[in-house]
């Protein structure tokens, strides 16, 4: 058994109880035992959600939902704007442009954060942007987006709101029917704490209108079907799900719902808290801004004269720590430490010794145990 810890923005370490319930025997997909399976993790995910409308599973990373999230509601020629500060951003208007759409793009540069100003701005422009894609947390950078103050603006406007919440929900705020947001999707494997594989996508009225108004290009992620198998007696999916990883995303919700949200994403605040209080005390920088840093990862520059693979390979040989690099025109100039899940002190504390002795070995100038002590004052 590989004891690697995981201080991923995803995968994340996944519990003993959830890797018991993924090692339970298969069922019948088409079955009354699974349909009720089905119908209490989709609820779940509403819970977590906070909607009041029908969650839907999608077998898939989350890129599959990031896909049913546009090419449900976009006809060839429709415009979108989509956010863009991040790789996942991009990935958002790849996906607009692929399935034909006139993607208006709004550029942030890497690390800072999109205003809600910014998209007024562009909505009074053209008014015939069909919907606005955002990305919660961009993963890529360790920043978070105002979504709730965004959801403020197109309040007033007719696009529809498509968050990407894959590396938020469950470590940090999202209130679906209270920000407006229409489309909004997960992925099993960042906060929740569930292995890869799994996603989910919840729709308002309004996003029901549009879905209904659109001849879908997709078909394996046509939501129109989803709704249709999963209103049936018993509620089904269209095809054959993952049915062990449903078993496993069902207990991962289970185990938020026992610690509670609120704690759940005060935890993350402070795990995050910790992290930065912890780099700096090192004497490392922080790649954005504080106050516009993620709850579940933080993004840091690499220290001159340290190479990527000298830094993260030593940590992951020698110390058993994983963490992630920067993407794009990012590598090798940031780092990433995830810290979404069930990341408490402990895993900080492991995490930061490891750093210490890492840069230590690597030539620098830092006392061992700066950075420990300030995860320790965060958590005290
Ligand atoms: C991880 C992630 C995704 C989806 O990635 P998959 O690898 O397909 O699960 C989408 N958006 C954000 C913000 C992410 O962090």
């Amino acid at each position: 058994m590989d004891q690697t810890l995981l201080m991923l923005p995803g995968p994340t370490n996944v519990s003993n109880r959830v890797l018991q319930a993924i090692s339970k025997n298969v069922v019948n997909h088409r079955s009354a035992i699974f349909g009720e399976i089905l119908t209490e993790t989709s609820q779940l995910m509403s819970d977590l959600f906070k909607t009041n409308d029908q969650s839907y599973l999608l077998t898939g990373s989350g890129t599959a939902a990031m896909e049913a999230s546009i090419a449900n509601i976009l006809n060839p020629n429709d415009k979108v704007l989509n956010v863009i500060s991040g790789k996942f951003g991009e990935r958002m208007r790849d996906i607009t442009n692929s399935f034909g759409g006139k993607s208006v793009e709004l550029n942030i540069e890497w690390g800072n954060s999109v205003k809600p100003e910014d998209i007024e701005e562009e909505l009074e422009k053209d008014e015939n942007i069909k919907f606005v894609t955002v990305v919660h947390n961009e993963t890529s950078t360790g920043v978070a987006a105002p979504i709730k103050e965004i959801g403020n603006v197109l309040k007033n406007y007719n696009a529809l709101y498509v968050v990407d919440t894959v590396s938020s929900l469950g470590g940090d705020h999202v209130d679906v029917d209270k920000y407006g947001i229409d489309i909004c999707f997960t992925g099993s494997q960042k906060c929740l704490a569930a292995p890869p594989g799994m996603a989910a996508i919840t729709v308002s009225d309004d996003g029901w209108k549009v879905i209904d108004d659109v001849d879908s290009s997709t078909y394996y992620l046509d939501l129109k079907k989803y709704r249709k198998y999963g209103a049936g007696t018993p509620p089904e999916t269209p095809y054959t799900p993952s049915v062990t990883l449903v078993y496993g995303l069902w207990e991962a919700l289970k185990i938020i719902f026992e610690e509670g949200l609120d704690t759940r994403i005060r935890r993350h605040e402070r795990a995050s808290k910790a992290t930065r209080e912890a780099i700096k005390a090192i004497g490392l920088k922080l790649f954005p801004e504080e106050e516009v840093s993620s709850t579940t990862v933080t993004a840091i520059n690499m220290p001159d004269g340290v190479s990527d693979s000298e830094l993260r390979g030593t940590m992951r040989n020698e110390y058993k720590v994983e963490l992630a690099g920067g993407q794009d025109h990012l590598k090798g100039n940031v780092f990433r430490i995830g810290h979404m899940g069930n990341i408490t002190y402990k895993e900080l504390v492991i995490t930061f010794s490891a750093l210490e002795m890492t840069l230590k070995k690597l030539g620098f100038d830092i006392d061992l145990g700066v950075g420990v002590a300030e995860v320790n004052r965060t958590f005290i």
